[in-house]
């Protein structure tokens, strides 16, 4: 078996989860998903809900959080959440007992894991890195710009899961409420197809692999984000592996470092 492995098992607006197997480690990122949905998707890779060592959480948006309450009612595995987040989404969870709060890295064994900041509508929305030896994956979604922070991740990491949200031509033209194309196109909204290139483009290349995921489910398609894609970076070469995150479907990436 590769010691990375990268399965994007949901990803969307309505629901997203993600699973590393790193250093001999499972980690899930986000249950966005029912615990049903998680476990089957989990069951098709040959693996149980009971394998996973631990799990962490981006933001309190029910597309990240949907599953959790069933989750910690049926296991005993450690969730670990940002304060601010953990004080909203233990209202929703009836067992509160398996949450940690993320103060700083964490380390499992060869795996650390770190947070960061991401510009979003949520309370102290993170994503995170997961480093091992000298390779580092980091998952960099639901955030409205590239700040410096992110950028300085993208520019350091081998594996990156990067939001490619939306089509900007056609969420404006799109039937969403004018609130709503206000709130995704805002600095603590979503990521463009343009702007996810645009910060592929312009970071310092390192060869790597990319799964571009949380694809909007109606303001973007498969055909304009690959135009935009190649615009943006078809004239430059780049050593980029991309691939495209399904909204429930699994979408995986083998590696060995
Ligand atoms: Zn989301
Ligand atoms: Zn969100």
């Amino acid at each position: 078996m590769k010691n990375v492995d990268l399965n994007i098992l949901a990803s969307s607006s309505s629901g997203n989860s993600t699973l590393l197997r790193i250093g001999g480690h499972n980690f899930l990122i986000d249950i966005g998903v029912s615990c049903l949905y998680l476990k089957n998707s989990l069951n098709s890779l040959m693996m149980d809900i009971g394998d996973i060592d631990a799990v962490f959480i981006t933001h309190e948006h029910i597309d990240h959080v949907k599953g959790l309450d069933v989750f910690t009612r049926n296991h005993n595995i450690p969730i670990f959440i940002k304060e601010k987040c953990f004080d909203v989404v233990s209202k929703k969870v009836l067992r509160k007992d398996c949450f940690q709060i993320l103060t700083d890295d964490i380390k499992f064994k060869d795996v650390c894991v770190s947070f960061f900041s991401t510009p979003h509508d949520a309370i102290d929305p993170v994503g995170y890195s997961f480093s091992y030896r000298d390779f580092c994956f980091s998952y960099v979604t639901d955030l409205g710009e590239v700040t410096s922070d992110v950028r300085y991740v993208i520019d350091n990491s081998d594996l990156l899961v990067l939001e490619s949200n939306h089509d900007v031509e056609m969420l404006k033209n799109g039937s969403y409420p004018y609130y709503l194309k206000k709130r995704i196109l805002s600095a603590n909204g979503h990521l463009s197809n343009k702007d996810a290139a645009f910060a592929l483009l312009n970071s310092k290349t390192r060869k790597r692999d990319i799964i571009l995921a949380h694809l909007s489910e109606k303001n973007n398609c498969i055909d304009l984000l690959k135009k935009t894609y190649k615009e943006i970076l078809g004239k430059s070469k780049l050593p980029f592996k991309i691939k495209i995150a399904k909204p429930r479907e699994i979408v995986g990436i083998k590696l060995n470092v």
